[in-house]
């Protein structure tokens, strides 16, 4: 059988903004700013939906999830992301690995890395070793070294479902 691993890319970016809740990778980091946005605004899983789309070649986190469209106002990006991963399946694909970059001056989110993981893992079915989460500041540089917002990018590895059953 010839296989054929998919691969994807995704990055976001977004404001950080008084009165709003910080999440990430579906996870409420104590912060006094968060991420502006009309969904929950979490940069990292946005990311990584864009990196899945990606290696389906099939648009975009905009075109699927319009942020026009009031059903999708305030959502908890864990539930796009559920979406997202659904996608993979019904295309006879598993998620063979994902890894994410979070960008952010402060606060640290290093303890929280362990929920983020579990969190996308339970909505993309798939084993938390799977998923890989990591952050860094960008040493003060740009905007987010300047704590005006949060970014995130995601790589993502797609392979045949068939076989193995592994998940
Ligand atoms: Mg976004």
């Amino acid at each position: 059988m010839e296989i054929e691993p998919r691969i994807g890319t995704g990055f976001d970016a977004h404001k950080l903004v008084a009165g709003r809740p910080l999440i990430l990778g579906g996870v409420e980091v104590p912060s006094e700013r968060g991420a502006d946005g009309h969904s929950d605004a979490d940069v990292a899983c946005h990311a990584l939906i864009d990196a899945i789309f990606g290696a389906l070649a099939d648009g975009d986190i905009g075109a699927h999830f319009p942020d026009t469209d009031p059903r999708f106002k305030d959502i908890s990006s864990l539930q796009l992301l559920e979406a997202a991963a659904d996608s993979v399946r019904q295309r006879d694909y598993r998620i063979a690995s994902a890894d994410i970059t979070i960008l952010l001056e402060t606060p640290k989110v290093a303890p929280y890395r362990g929920a983020m993981r579990e969190a996308m893992a339970r909505v993309m079915l798939c084993d938390v070793g799977r998923i890989g989460v990591k952050a860094t500041t960008t040493e003060g540089l740009g905007f987010t070294g300047r704590g005006e917002g949060v970014a995130a990018q995601a790589v993502v590895l797609l392979m045949p479902a068939q076989g193995n059953g592994a998940r």
